[in-house]
Formats: structure tokens, sequence, C-alpha cells
């Protein structure tokens, strides 16, 4: 019997436990049942998980002793917005749902988003349940409560904190992922450990086979880790007053990477460019050692993500890119600085110029 981990997210009334565990998704109706017996559940996924994996969910939530509801929409980032969302509420208007039924999310972290979004409006707020199929879903946006949709004018920027009432996740559902989307969940993993693990960091090059070969016990053994990390994050700054801002390392350099790169460069691929900026500042500021950026670039490198920016990147533009972030602070860039492994400081006040001669030093 493989292991299952159970790690709860401590919010008060807002609770709520993630059970990881191999096979987890063919033996779910026994954690699924508290929530959704006797109730109605829209199961929302995308069009490429769907015909993977609704039919085993469905099959869970009927055995859980629930009435369900497969609403599938075409996957793609593009499809993260509110003509989605409001399919969805019309499609749970449709299928009878009411204040008591419930939204169970299965796919990465675009379907998440959406679904965790459409609970917290339909009806004035209904629960949802996720079932992260991505790495970077499960490590990343299935924590914390950030929900959301996109707008023409930019990504996320309509949205709410809402709580799931459950996470189930099955490190199974990987060997389905394109390895592109493993590595660039990847990139979050190796972000817990410079930012709060460094015994997590340590494993992690210790173990680059395992990571390689996608070794399904190691990856449920890293997912729950860096779930319970988020977890406690999340539990002392629900709503990003202060701590949770460490989440953001290498974000503000990597979500402008992003931007620049016309999004070809995709979101865990800017985080590892991102990170590398980071840790080229805070090397220059005197703060951090340069073996260990070093380090951190080799571990990057070895999981093959890009610790560079491609030939013909200009700095500057990826400077403009990063004010135009909305993490920004009165006008004055916050960064988050390595100082060691597993250990990271929020500065601001850093120079235009260093900043760009950081970037500049992670041109190829
Ligand atoms: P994230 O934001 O978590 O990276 P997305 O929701 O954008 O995730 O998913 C990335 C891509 O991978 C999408 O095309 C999605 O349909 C697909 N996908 C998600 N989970 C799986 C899986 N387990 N197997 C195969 N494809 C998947
Ligand atoms: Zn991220």
């Amino acid at each position: 019997m493989n292991k299952i981990i159970k790690i709860p997210v401590g919010l008060g009334e807002r609770s709520y436990d993630i059970i990881a565990g191999q096979g987890i998704l063919g033996n779910a109706a026994e954690y699924l049942s508290p929530f959704v017996k006797g109730r109605k559940c829209l199961l929302l996924t995308d069009s490429n998980v769907g015909p993977i994996y609704a039919k085993k969910v469905h099959q869970m939530l009927t055995a859980a002793g629930s009435e369900a509801f497969i609403f599938s929409f075409p996957a793609g980032e593009e499809h993260k917005t509110l003509k989605t969302v409001g399919s969805i509420c019309s499609y749970a208007v449709k299928h009878g749902l009411d204040r008591s039924s419930l939204i169970v999310a299965l796919g990465g972290g675009v379907c998440g988003d959406i679904a965790g979004f459409a609970a917290a409006i339909y009806m004035r707020g209904i629960n949802f349940i996720q079932i992260p199929t991505t790495l970077l879903a499960a490590v990343d946006s299935s924590v914390g409560g950030k929900t959301g949709a996109d707008l023409p004018e930019g990504k996320n920027l309509i949205g709410a904190f809402w709580q799931p009432k459950l996470v189930l996740m099955d490190p199974e559902v990987l060997t389905t992922l394109p390895f592109k989307e493993i590595r660039c969940g990847l990139a979050e993993v190796v972000k817990y450990g410079v930012i709060m693990d460094a015994p997590l960091f340590a494993k992690l090059e210790q173990n680059i086979d395992k990571l390689n070969a996608v070794d399904l016990q190691f990856y449920a053994e890293i997912i729950a880790r860096c779930c319970e990390l988020k977890a406690k994050v999340v539990a002392a700054d629900e709503r990003e007053g202060g701590l949770r801002a460490i989440l953001n390392y290498g974000h503000t350099f990597g979500h402008a990477v992003e931007l620049v790169s016309n999004f070809t460069l995709a979101h865990g691929e800017g985080v590892a460019i991102g990170m590398n900026m980071a840790a080229e500042l805070a090397v220059q500021a005197g703060l951090l050692d340069l073996a260990v950026a070093v380090r951190q670039r080799k571990l990057l490198e070895k999981i093959v993500l890009p610790c560079t920016l491609p030939p013909g990147a200009d700095p500057e533009k990826i400077y403009a890119g990063m004010l135009k972030d909305k993490k920004k602070v009165g006008g004055n860039l916050n960064l988050i600085v390595p100082l060691e492994i597993g250990k990271v400081e929020i500065k601001s006040g850093f120079e235009p110029a260093a900043i760009i001669n950081a970037i500049r030093c992670c041109c190829e």
C-alpha cells in the first residue's frame, strides 16, 4: 500500500486538508463523501484532462453519494476568462446546483483558478474541491486560496480569495503530463528549497535521477513537502500582507521575462531565469556568496530549466516589465533576494542600474 500523506492547512474556520498519495484517485470516495454526499457537484475539467481522468473522478463522486455533472472547457490559458466562468455558472443553474452544491476542479492551474473563482461567486459562494493534475498546480496554485481569471488587459486581474474544502493529489496523474510541464513545476519546487527549506534543496540535488525519471513515490514526497511549506506560509499570512510575499521569489523578474518573451517562455521557465537574476542581484549587492548562486543555477540546469535569457533580449525592457508588476509597493520594487539556501529577505530600494545589471548578467 502506498503511503497517504495528510497535510492540514490551518486557517481557522476555513481550514482544510490536502491528501496526497499514489493511487488516491481510484480510492477517493471515502475522502469525498463527507463533503459531497447527497449534494450535486459540477466536475470542471479541460479538453486535455477530461478524456483521461474525468470518468474515474465522476465514478468516485457517484460512489461518494453525489450527483455529478461534467463540464469541460477548451484547454489553455486563453480560456481562463470571464466568459468561461459565465458558462460554468450557467451550466450549474441548468443542472439545478444550489447553495449546498460543490464545484470540483480536475486539472491544472487554469482549471483550478476558474473553478475556484466560479465557486466564490456562484450564488454568492459555494464549496469547492481541488484535484490538481499538474505539478505546478499541485505544489503551488492549489494551496492558498487564490482564484481568478484573466482580462484582455492582463493575467489574473480579477479574482477572489476562496479556500477549497479538500485537495486531493495523486502523483499518478504526472504520468500523462508532458515533461515540459513537469519541469515548469520543478522550478517552483526549487523555489521552496531556496526560500525556506535547505534540506529539501539538498534532497533535490541528491535525487536528480528520480526527478528526471519522474519517480512517483519521490514526487509524492516532494509534493507533500512543498504543500506543507506553502500551507505554513499561507496560514501565517492568508492575504499576502507580509510573509506570503516570499513565495514571489524569482517571480517579479520571471513575470517580466515571460511578458517580454510574449509568453513563448512558460511560467516555470520565467521563474527559473528570474531566480537566477534575483541571486545575481544579491551577489552584486554583497548579500549572497557567489558559490550559493552557482549552486542554485547548477540544480536548475540539471533539471533542464533555462537560467539565461535567449539571445537578443533587452534588459531595459525586462526592467520596464517589472515596474508594471502589480506587486510593486509605493513605486518601489519589492524584491525577494536569497541570503543563503533556505533563507530569503524582502528588500526594496535597489538602484534601477543594479537591477538592470543583474538582468544583463543573465543574458546569453
Ligand atoms: P498549470 O497552470 O498548472 O501549468 P494548465 O492548466 O495550464 O496548468 O495545464 C497545462 C497543460 O497541461 C494544459 O494543456 C492541460 O490541459 C494539460 N494537462 C494538465 N494536467 C494534465 C495531465 N495530468 N495529463 C496531461 N495533460 C495535462
Ligand atoms: Zn509561480
